[in-house]
């Protein structure tokens, strides 16, 4: 059985984002950061534009905590690429528009 994590989530400008609850919708998200050994250099590879301007997403009105898959290797909370922390928080640049401005910002360096 996957363990699952609380995904608190800033990420406002994300197709999956309860911008009310600022939680993640997904059930399932992928963060990279292969040797990353920093939380800014660690990215969430499941982050989609938002192209409407509804702050909750149809699908999204109950949120639940998800299965990370993580390449961040270097990460305390990383086991076997899977994430075993009890909660995290992805967060961004103002105004993201691409995965590359999101990060963990749970990262601990072992
Ligand atoms: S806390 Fe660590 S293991 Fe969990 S998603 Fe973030 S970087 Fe990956």
């Amino acid at each position: 059985m996957h363990q699952t994590t609380e995904l608190n989530c800033s990420v406002l400008s994300c197709a999956y984002n309860n911008n009310l609850k600022q939680k993640c919708c997904l059930t399932d998200i992928l963060i990279e950061g292969d040797s990353a050994p920093v939380a800014d250099q660690t990215r969430c590879a499941s982050f989609d534009p938002k192209f409407d301007s509804n702050p909750v997403p149809e699908s999204c009105s109950t949120t639940k905590d998800a299965f990370i898959a993580c390449s961040a290797t270097l990460c305390t909370f990383n086991e076997n690429e899977a994430c075993i922390a009890k909660e995290i928080t992805v967060d961004s640049t103002k105004d993201t528009q691409s995965s590359t401005q999101t990060r963990c910002q749970s990262f601990r360096r072992l």
